[in-house]
């Protein structure tokens, strides 16, 4: 297996340029887990044995998914792992109809495909749907853990639970909505989408929906969501912990000699910048912030493997989609004190 690095192939550009008139856009198809080439089928059926032959790339000989036979441990190990292959088989390939090469059969230990006939733009959006319910229950499962342990009454919890609901669920709001603004945006500036090439030898450009944004931020984030709830389950972290914390001089942005030397203004305001993050620190939830910085590094992850987008690129798409739901988070504080 020539297995060859894994990017897609570069756009064929010999000829194309000198007809300027737009063709039409090409429809799904599965692509290689390897190199992203498109391809017709992921696998064939047969009717004698009952089984099924995985397909091989044209562009680079490896299997085209070899993950459409394997269990959904492998899946949930690769996706923690952050493999390529299982973003794109994930976004892609699972449950794309299988070239038949007989006499209409399900094959045994066929993966769980989409009923028959459902197009893939459906496909994805069932998925969103199901990862979105996921996520958000995860997510106010987070939040609503601490709440239950307060002493009060039952009225009081089943608002706070209500209220943190309705936070969660516009943050998440907030933030793919953010996220896939500024990821179309980008993508338009390079020609990428909607005006993709009949012709396009990138698999990711030929299938590409803007649902597939989200859907991969949410692959990404659930793992670092559910990891988070069973350490709030199972983990307190030790309450001397944040008398333990190193105070100004270690998380000191500036050294004292060059503060000394700027402006009395400039420095007492750079002064109350850090004693404000070091107090933010302080009272924060580390494992809150580790999971959400681990969830932030997944989902840019997730994005690059989907979108031609450079790395800089790539992060302030990221980072666009958490401002904004920061923002609706601090908005909703405001507004009401038990949201957010
Ligand atoms: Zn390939």
């Amino acid at each position: 297996m020539g297995a060859q690095a894994a990017h897609p192939p570069q756009e064929a550009s010999s000829g194309d340029k000198l007809s300027p008139t737009p063709t039409p856009a090409p429809s799904p198809s599965p692509l290689c887990t390897t190199c992203a080439h498109p391809a017709p089928h992921v696998y064939t059926t047969y009717t004698s044995k009952s089984n099924i032959r995985l397909g091989v790339c044209t562009n680079c000989g490896a299997f085209i998914d070899p993950l459409i036979e394997a269990p959904a441990l492998l899946l949930v190990l690769d996706l923690v792992l952050l493999k390529p292959r299982v973003f794109l088989h994930l976004l892609f390939n699972r449950g794309s109809p299988p070239l038949d090469a007989g006499v209409t059969l399900v094959p045994f230990g066929a993966p769980p495909a989409a009923p028959p006939g459902q197009p893939y733009r459906a496909r994805v959006r069932h998925d969103l749907a199901a990862l979105t319910a996921a996520t958000l229950a995860a997510d106010v499962g987070v939040r609503v853990l601490p709440l239950l342990q307060a002493p009060g009454g039952f009225a009081d919890t089943v608002e706070a639970v209500a209220l943190t609901v309705v936070g969660a669920a516009l943050e998440l709001l907030a933030q793919h909505a953010a996220t896939l603004a500024l990821a179309l945006v980008v993508l338009y500036a390079r020609g990428w989408y909607p005006a993709a090439r009949a012709d396009t030898r990138d698999g990711r450009q030929r299938s590409f929906v803007p649902e597939l944004v989200p859907l991969v931020l949410l692959y990404t984030t659930l793992f670092p969501l559910l990891l988070q709830l069973a350490l709030s389950i199972w983990y307190a972290p030790p309450a001397s912990i944040h008398e333990a914390l190193p105070t100004t001089p270690a998380l000191a942005v500036l050294p004292e000699r060059v503060v000394a030397s700027l402006p009395p203004a400039l420095a007492e305001g750079i002064n109350a910048a850090q004693d404000s993050v070091v107090a933010a620190w302080s009272g924060a939830n580390r494992v809150w912030v580790g999971t959400r910085l681990l969830g932030g590094m997944s989902a840019g992850f997730g994005l690059r493997v989907l979108l031609p987008t450079r790395p800089w690129e790539t992060t302030s798409i990221v980072i666009f989609g958490w401002v904004a739901a920061l923002l609706v988070s601090q908005w909703l504080s405001v507004l009401e004190p038990g949201l957010g």
